[in-house]
């Protein structure tokens, strides 16, 4: 299951856990298109993909799309990609600019979790993943509801891995630095690239890679950890 799968980084992921050789629920927000479109993909790759247009931040909307379908056929691995940024100075940050990057990124990851986590436990086995940010890592001024957010997200998956290893399952963080998506489109990248060692911004397959390998058979002694993805601009 891959929260925010229709575009970006979570698209990345859901075709490369179908290459893995997984089925797909892909959840999306609104755009309907996208997801339509990541599902034709999938499918292409044989595999089969159901989409779930639902909002995070609403957590009765989250439960009623998640709870029963997960009791009947427990996710083998929770990938919790969806997230968004309102970024201000925290002098001149509204209420709204606060709360719906809180509300989606991190109140999101108890939302979707607090929802299929049981029938995981039943399961005995699984993966879940958190899409963090170096901005959760070291904290990005004029981003500080989506620094806390995603600081949030380490805090709660590292706490969680604790609760859920005798249950067989796994519970990490991938954090990216700057990645070439809908939502650094409009960054300025001149002065962005002298920052990062490797000189150019992420690819979602940098990303989709190290999610894959974090949900297969060889990572399965790894958990609580937070993976950097940042091309050297944090260590
Ligand atoms: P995009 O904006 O390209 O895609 C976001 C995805 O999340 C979409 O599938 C969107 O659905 C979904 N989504 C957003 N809000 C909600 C919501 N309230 N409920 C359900 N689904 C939602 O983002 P990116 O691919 O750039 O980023 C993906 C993740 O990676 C985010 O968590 C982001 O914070 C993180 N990240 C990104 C970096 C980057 O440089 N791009 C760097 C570090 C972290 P829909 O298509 O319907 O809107």
């Amino acid at each position: 299951m891959v929260i925010g799968g229709s575009r970006g980084i979570g698209r990345a992921i859901a075709l490369r856990l179908a290459q893995a050789g997984f089925d797909i629920w892909l959840t999306y927000r609104s755009n309907h298109e996208q997801a339509q479109s990541a599902k034709s993909e999938i499918e292409k790759l044989g595999r089969a993909c159901e989409l779930l247009c639902f909002d995070v931040s609403d957590r009765a909307a989250t439960e009623a799309a998640l709870r029963e379908r997960a009791e009947n056929n427990a996710p083998s691995v929770v990938v919790f990609n969806a997230g968004v940024t309102r970024d201000n100075l925290l002098v001149f940050m509204k209420p709204e600019e606060w709360s719906d990057v809180i509300r989606t990124d991190l109140d999101g990851f108890y939302n979707v979790t607090s929802n299929v986590l049981f029938s995981m436990i039943r399961a005995r086995k699984g993966r879940i993943i958190a899409v963090s940010s170096v901005s959760g890592v070291v904290g990005q001024a004029g981003q500080v509801n989506y620094s806390a957010a995603k600081a949030g997200l380490i805090g709660a998956c590292k706490a969680l891995a604790r609760e859920v290893g005798k249950r067989n399952i796994c519970v990490n963080v991938v954090a990216p630095g700057l990645i070439e998506t809908d939502m650094t489109a409009n960054l300025p990248k001149d002065k962005i690239l002298p920052l990062i060692p490797l000189n150019r911004f992420g690819t979602v397959d940098d990303v989709a890679s190290v999610v894959a390998f974090l949900c297969s058979e060889p990572a399965m002694y790894i958990t609580g950890q937070v993976i950097g993805i940042n091309g050297g601009l944090a260590t």
